[in-house]
């Protein structure tokens, strides 16, 4: 799953304001952006092949780090910790948020994936709806909505600023068509590269995002 992870982004911003939506685009993608990394490292392998999925060419055979059951949970216990320490207040509801984002790229990967998440040694799931791209391309664009949905009803804009948001969940389904639709991947250095710079900066247009709402009042 790619921009369907931006939904409990959205909705977790939604349950606690005090942290920044880019905060949420990281803590949604942060088991991916290890994975970009450790791939270019050569430490998580994978390999492309053409026609594997209609909604994914890529064979994730070794990804124990970042995508394992252990794995997942430790990163989201990891990044919620750090985002608590950091909060200086509200720390319970922070952790929990973030680490509850985090964690939540396992389950939608799950859903999408071919089993190749380890639950443990020798042990992998995944239900592989990626197998049929009319199935797993809603999926991505419910989730999106769904929690962009939230957002809008739980975070106060300034002037203008719900007609700004609705203009960047269309530009991340635009992201999610070129992907699907788009030219195939042809070099794991190339897709892992694209992810890293993708996944930045989107969080970094998150940021912006965050300008255009009202500064909350004393809320969570
Ligand atoms: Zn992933």
């Amino acid at each position: 799953m790619f921009i369907g992870h931006y939904g409990p982004a959205f909705a977790g911003k939604a349950a606690v304001r005090s942290v920044p939506l880019w905060v949420m685009f990281v803590a949604v993608q942060f088991m991916d952006l290890l994975w970009s990394v450790l791939v270019l490292a050569g430490i998580e392998k994978v390999r492309i092949v053409p026609g594997l999925m209609q909604g994914s060419d890529l064979d994730l055979f070794y990804m124990p780090y970042t995508h394992s059951l252990a794995g997942a949970a430790a990163l989201a216990v990891l990044f919620g910790a750090l985002i608590a320490l950091a909060a200086g207040r509200r720390r319970a509801g922070v952790f929990a948020a973030c680490a509850a984002a985090v964690f939540s790229h396992w389950l939608l990967d799950l859903v999408v994936h071919r089993p190749d998440l380890m639950i443990y040694d020798g042990v992998k799931a995944g239900f592989g709806l990626w197998r049929w791209l009319w199935i797993s391309l809603p999926l991505e664009l419910i989730s999106l909505t769904l929690g962009a949905w939230v957002y809008v009803r739980r975070v106060p804009a300034r002037r203008g600023g719900n007609l700004i948001f609705w203009g960047f969940v269309a530009l991340l389904a635009a992201v999610q068509l070129y992907t699907s639709f788009g030219s195939p991947l042809t070099s794991i250095k190339g897709a892992a590269t694209t992810a890293l710079v993708a996944y930045i900066v989107l969080a970094g247009a998150a940021a912006l995002v965050d300008l255009t709402r009202a500064k909350q009042a004393g809320g969570a």
